[in-house]
């Protein structure tokens, strides 16, 4: 068994009479490039790991060091066996891991893909109450909400004016625990967000008394939000970089603002048409003419039809509600026209009321006769008196 081992040296690299700093250098060279998560599913890679792992826990110690030196590989053959008995589990792997992750992840490219690098802030939502109109032409609102900026005490470190953040030594200030289950130098491995400092790679140990230890500062603060035309009820303008902040100097995330439309007394929408219901005149209804209909652009004259109906629809082209995506494209509005029935009437209009009824004759005389309501009662009397 032993005769197949390489000698510790080779396999690292180094000459005999190699320092305790060449040595290091040495293996992280080669924990680097053969360690399993640089080379996942290779078996070689891992015999290599492996290999140097062990190289190096006997010679970056002094005391395996010099019975390696003396004796070979027969030192540390088998428990009982040789002058010491070496048992790998009893090496301590990590100090040796910390260091070696710490430079793996501790910059440069990789580091942007881990726990410390800089995060995007995390979105805020609020919402804006709007009148139908804003939301039909757009508007500018002011809003107030409870934003976080970094804190000006610590420039957002959390760490008390004077001191500053440390490295966590628990996890060499990569934010993952790596936990490495083991016979020897096995594979089975667990990634964990590192518990002492929460994943930030970052300890403080005196704490920013203005925000204590969270770097940020939150207060309340008043911002513009443009309002395009055309929005509707729920739908969100986006106020980039107004969200949390980032991490790491990453960017603020993003604030998204829901418009809330009041309701309009008059006017209903549907996507970009608008809907309502206008009343017309008896007179009106029946003779034709101009009448006037709110719109969301102020009354508009409409020329009625003769003999229009109650219920009766026109639509008033472009009248409606503007595109979002061009404001100059707009819907249509839609008006239900509502015939009113006078009430109220003088004396005098009853009496030319009367005369209209009789002058056109319709069919509404014959159900007076037949049914001799109430009402045809005091029609009758007032006619007794009249004529
Ligand atoms: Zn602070
Ligand atoms: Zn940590």
């Amino acid at each position: 068994m032993a005769d197949q081992k390489r000698d510790y040296y080779e396999v690292l690299g180094v000459d005999k009479n190699a320092d305790d700093a060449a040595i290091k250098k040495a293996y992280r060279v080669l924990a680097k490039k053969y360690h399993p998560d640089m080379n996942p599913g290779d078996k070689n890679a891992e015999a290599k790991f492996k290999e140097a792992s062990e190289a190096y826990a006997v010679l970056s110690d002094p005391d395996k060091r010099r019975q390696y030196d003396q004796f070979g590989h027969a030192a540390f053959d088998g428990p009982g066996g040789g002058a010491g008995g070496f048992d790998f589990n009893s090496a301590d792997f990590g100090d040796i891991f910390g260091d070696i992750f710490g430079d793996f992840f501790g910059g440069g490219a990789r580091s942007r893909a881990n726990h410390n690098g800089p995060m995007k802030g995390a979105n805020l939502r609020t919402s804006v109450r709007i009148s139908f109109e804003e939301a039909v032409f757009g508007c500018e609102k002011e809003i107030e909400l409870t934003l976080k900026d970094p804190c000006r005490t610590c420039n957002g470190t959390g760490a008390k004016p004077g001191t500053s953040p440390v490295t966590c030594s628990k996890c060499g200030g990569k934010g993952q625990v790596v936990f490495t289950q083991q016979s020897l130098f096995g594979t089975v491995r667990n990634v964990q967000t590192c518990p002492d400092c929460g994943g930030t790679g970052k300890v403080i140990k005196d704490k920013c008394p203005d925000c204590h230890g969270t770097g940020y500062i939150a207060s309340r603060k008043k911002l513009s939000v443009t309002i395009p035309a055309g929005i509707d009820n729920g739908q969100m303008v986006r106020l980039r970089e107004k969200g949390e902040p980032g991490r790491n100097g990453g960017p603020r995330g993003d604030l998204l603002v829901e418009a809330v439309v009041s309701r309009h007394p008059i006017f209903q929408r549907q996507d970009y048409n608008i809907y309502s219901t206008a009343p017309i005149s008896y007179a009106q209804a029946a003779l034709g003419g101009d009448v006037l209909i709110d719109t969301v652009d102020g009354k508009v004259v409409y020329t009625v039809k003769p003999g229009t109906q109650t219920d009766s629809k026109i639509r008033l082209k472009g009248k409606g509600v503007p595109s979002l995506q061009n404001k100059d494209v707009r819907g249509d509005h839609y008006v239900t026209l509502v015939v009113q029935v006078p009430t109220g009437l003088t004396s005098s209009a009853k009496d030319l009321l009367r005369q209209f009824d009789s002058l056109t004759g319709d069919s509404l005389h014959e159900v007076e006769k037949k049914t001799g309501t109430g009402d045809n009662k005091d029609k009758k009397k007032k006619k007794k008196g009249l004529f």
